[in-house]
């Protein structure tokens, strides 16, 4: 039995098209790297309306949800797998709360937003909920598994 964290816990990350077309998708990157977090997927696409329709399919019939699709759709998106230990919940925590004028500074979306419609990114928000997204938008091949290693130089 080992007392080590399960680092193998993955979550889905976008940067919408408003943090895309903002130039700040460096930023985003650069904070879950910082924290400690491991890229295992990385791309950009314009999003169809049919993946959207899979991803907020519990939005369907939210008065916004139209509107949702227009923005989701409005350019392309950054989309990321990152793993580690807790990936989720921390992730969930790093981005703030949904609508940004309840979220905290210091989280993404309380430091870049002003707008629950143009929120900046999309976190996955539970272990089953990753599951399912990282299905939807990757295909097994595109995440890589790597090792990190000291010996810069000779690696
Ligand atoms: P989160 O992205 O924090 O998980 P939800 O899953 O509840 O939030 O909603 C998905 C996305 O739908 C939000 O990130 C936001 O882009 C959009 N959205 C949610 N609520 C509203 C709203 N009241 N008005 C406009 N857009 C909304
Ligand atoms: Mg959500």
């Amino acid at each position: 039995k080992s007392s080590l964290p399960d680092v193998r816990e993955r979550t889905l990350i976008a940067v919408k098209p408003d943090g895309v077309q903002r130039r700040l998708v460096g930023r985003v990157i650069q904070r879950f790297e910082q924290r400690g977090f491991k890229l295992v997927g990385l791309k950009m696409l314009q999003v169809s309306e049919e993946l959207l329709s899979q991803h907020y399919c519990e939005l369907r019939m939210k008065p916004f949800y139209p509107s949702l699709l227009h923005y989701m759709t409005s350019g392309p998106v950054v989309v990321m797998v990152w793993e580690g230990h807790n990936v989720v919940q921390t992730t969930r925590m790093m981005v703030g709360h949904t609508n940004p004028v309840e979220a905290r500074a210091g989280t993404v979306r309380g430091d870049f937003g002003i707008h629950v419609s143009r929120n900046v990114v999309h976190a996955s928000d539970s272990l089953e909920g990753a599951k399912r997204e990282i299905q939807l938008w990757f295909q097994g091949k595109e995440l890589l598994n790597w090792d990190s290693c000291d010996q810069t130089i000779t690696c």
